[in-house]
């Protein structure tokens, strides 16, 4: 089942690649592991799969201690400042930040523990009352403040699409974020890199690639639905 979904996936994956004109080494597949038991994390990892997200601190460390060491854990849920310290050293990358509190934070806590963090931005594209995240008119006085940093690395921009019915409805959305980080990097600020843009889930991960992302974070297309839904 988990292993029929991720041959599907890996197909509408490459299919999207050579409509976007990408190159499908510039597209990783996370597996959004949230809520499900390690047997299904299991069946994804022994298909290949090493890229998992989550977006509870704690359930991912427990997942982290009981699964095999060269799984990726990727953080993807909003942070709050409480957890920074039990998940700096524990993520691959940490795609959810969404305030300079929580950057400051986890800078503070890399510091401390003398390791390199890397994050995204989380961007609330869409303007959404409901959603975390930097609007997209990101003020300069942020990246100043992100440039004196030197333990937490920023990488790029991740975005949480609307929900919607059409996927084609939320291509502006993503192209709203790729053009965000060109201008970004346009202005070559020290410590803002822009290789990585985390955009598209199960329902828009195809068009999201169409329009450049590096990352797709996808749950229920792989594990199939969540008894729960966890924000
Ligand atoms: C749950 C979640 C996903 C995966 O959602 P699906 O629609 O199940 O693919 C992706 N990104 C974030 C931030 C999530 O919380």
């Amino acid at each position: 089942m988990i292993k029929d979904n991720l041959i599907d996936v890996e197909k509408r994956i490459n299919d999207a690649c050579k409509r976007g004109n990408r190159s499908v080494n510039d597209v990783r597949l996370i597996a959004v592991s949230k809520t499900k038991p390690e047997e299904d994390i299991m069946e994804a990892y022994n298909c290949g799969i090493r890229d998992f997200g989550e977006n509870k601190v704690q359930e991912l460390l427990r997942k982290k201690e009981n699964l095999p060491s060269d799984i990726k854990w990727h953080m993807i849920g909003h942070l709050q400042t409480n957890k920074v310290r039990q998940i700096v050293g524990n993520a691959e990358l940490i795609h959810s930040i969404d305030t300079i509190k929580l950057a400051d934070a986890i800078e503070a806590e890399s510091i401390k523990k003398n390791v390199i963090t890397e994050g995204l931005l989380e961007i609330n594209v869409a303007n959404e009352d409901s959603k975390y995240g930097f609007t997209p008119d990101l003020d300069p006085e942020i990246f100043q403040h992100i440039s004196k940093y030197t333990n937490l690395r920023i990488r790029g921009l991740m975005t949480v699409a609307p929900a919607v019915e059409d996927p084609e409805l939320n291509r502006a959305v993503f192209r709203q974020l790729k053009a965000l980080a060109v201008d970004t990097k346009a202005k070559n600020i020290d410590n803002i890199r822009m290789d990585f843009l985390s955009m598209g889930m199960t329902g828009d991960y195809e068009i999201a690639i169409e329009e450049g992302a590096t990352f797709v974070r996808i749950g229920t297309g792989i594990f199939g639905s969540r008894i729960y839904e966890v924000k």
